[in-house]
């Protein structure tokens, strides 16, 4: 088992989920996209009709849940790969993912899944570099302009990724920020195998030294 994590943070439509999929494919690691965990929770609650601000309610949803990522995205063994990306999910998980009772359940879910991977593990989110990972072996922090981040997030709108962002980047607890020694990468107009190809190489240097 392995200690070796990649550590990915940015704003919605940075990169994150495409880049360290990419990463963790040239690298030979195991990838975790974190924000399809809080999606999930999200999905279970909608689905179950509790009130996703109620913070215990929500506590309770996110501590018994069975929840995978890979290969489908699932809780308690109903695939919800397609239903987390929908209006309603995307409205409702910033409010989730501000409750600390939450997110404690799905840090501890996190660090034991790196944990069990063979060689080391990408993960990516908003407070991986900052809480889940802060000794992670790289920390990266991705970037993109509001107009490319939205593009990139199709349907979803403008409105939507910048009311998300201000949310994740505004909360109490464990708020999107760049962790001090991330490498800044700014992704707008970059193609995905030039971001990739620098993050494998910084690691590769961090490594030797
Ligand atoms: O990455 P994605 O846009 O799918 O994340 C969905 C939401 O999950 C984010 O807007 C954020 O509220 C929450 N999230 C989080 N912490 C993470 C990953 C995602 O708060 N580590």
């Amino acid at each position: 088992m392995s200690d070796l994590v990649i550590a990915i943070d940015g704003p919605a439509g940075s990169g994150k989920s495409t880049v360290a999929r990419a990463v963790a494919h040239a690298l030979g690691w195991s990838f975790l996209d974190t924000g399809a965990m809080y999606r999930a929770v999200t999905c279970e609650a909608l689905a179950r009709g509790v009130d996703v601000a109620d913070e215990a309610a929500m506590a309770t949803v996110a501590a018994h849940v069975t929840l995978t990522t890979l290969p489908r995205v699932t809780v308690d063994g109903r695939d919800v790969e397609d239903e987390i990306r929908t209006e309603p999910v995307n409205l409702a998980v910033s409010i989730v993912a501000a409750n600390p009772l939450v997110r404690q359940s799905m840090v501890t879910r996190q660090r034991e899944i790196a944990a069990a991977q063979p060689v080391g593990t990408v993960v990516e989110g908003r407070d991986i570099t900052t809480v889940v990972f802060p000794e992670a072996t790289l920390k990266v922090f991705l970037t993109a302009s509001l107009d490319e981040r939205a593009a990139r997030r199709g349907e979803e709108g403008v409105d939507s990724v910048a009311r998300r962002d201000r949310a994740d980047s505004t909360r109490e607890a464990s708020p999107l920020r760049r962790a001090d020694d991330a490498l800044v990468l700014d992704t707008t107009g970059r193609n995905v195998k030039d971001v990739v190809e620098e993050i494998v190489q910084c690691l590769k240097t961090r490594q030797s030294n």
